[in-house]
């Protein structure tokens, strides 16, 4: 059955994949953008995460266009990495507002109507740093683990609902985000990843598309790793 898919920073990287996965099932697919332009085929509606009244317009947009979201996917995230000692209380919270109260914000936004349909589904993309830790990334980590709870606790709250709320917790992909790694630094990530290799957007994508498939029906509440065994299940 077709469903009202939304994915939040679906212009580029593992968002647009996902995005791209749900079309072509044939599935009636939104993405957020903040900059550029929307993606040839998807609808685009221009959102920041970081602010409420511009996710009500864009989920209004969404729902005048396609019908009630079905299928959230709160994808928009952003680094800013430095060490704990130089990092400022601005790059923390600047990273946690977008990563994690930028997911609680669109899910909020799109628990309303889930309730009203009896049904929904909602994923959310951390990374394996939220349960690993990563040097250099306290506010990333802290805002990727900040998912758990949110998922978790929302599964208590809707789950009777026929409502799932899921962590997808990917390791390193080919994107925009790792593309400023160093040559060395890549070649040391593929040494400590068991397959040996990074992953392309599409191969998250292919959880994420299961996730909100009638087959996961039963399965909430979870940290789904695709990370190459890299954190082994956490
Ligand atoms: P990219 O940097 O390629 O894309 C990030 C997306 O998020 C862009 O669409 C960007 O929009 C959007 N975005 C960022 N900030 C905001 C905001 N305030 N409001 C709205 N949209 C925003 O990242 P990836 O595709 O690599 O990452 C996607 C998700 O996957 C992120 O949550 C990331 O943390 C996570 N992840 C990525 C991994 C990787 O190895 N690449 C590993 C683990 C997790 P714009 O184009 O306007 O900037």
């Amino acid at each position: 059955m077709a469903r009202t898919v939304l994915v939040t920073g679906g212009n580029r990287g593992i968002g647009l994949a996902i995005a791209q996965a749900f079309a072509k099932q044939g599935d009636r697919v939104a993405v957020t953008h903040r900059s550029g332009d929307a993606p040839d085929g998807l609808f685009g509606v221009r959102a920041d995460v970081t602010d409420a009244a511009s996710i009500d317009a864009a989920f209004t947009a969404v729902e005048a266009e396609l019908g009630p979201v079905e299928v959230l996917v709160a994808n928009a995230g952003m680094t800013d990495d430095t060490l704990l000692l130089r990092m400022s209380e601005e790059q923390f919270t600047g990273v946690v507002d977008t990563n994690l109260t930028g997911a609680f914000r669109v899910a909020k936004r799109a628990s309303g109507k889930m309730l009203r349909a009896k049904w929904g589904r909602m994923i959310f993309i951390s990374s394996v740093v939220g349960l690993s830790g990563g040097a250099g990334q306290v506010n990333y980590a802290a805002s990727k683990a900040g998912l758990v709870g949110v998922a978790r606790s929302i599964t208590r709250e809707l789950g009777s609902r026929n409502i799932t709320a899921n962590v997808v917790a990917p390791g390193f992909i080919d994107t925009d985000m790792t593309a400023s790694l160093s040559d060395d630094r890549k070649a040391e990530i593929r040494k400590s990843i068991p397959a040996g290799r990074m992953a392309s957007p599409d191969e998250v994508a292919a959880v994420v598309a299961w996730l909100a498939s009638d087959s996961a029906g039963y399965v909430s509440g979870a940290v789904i790793p695709v990370d190459g065994g890299l954190g082994m299940g956490h």
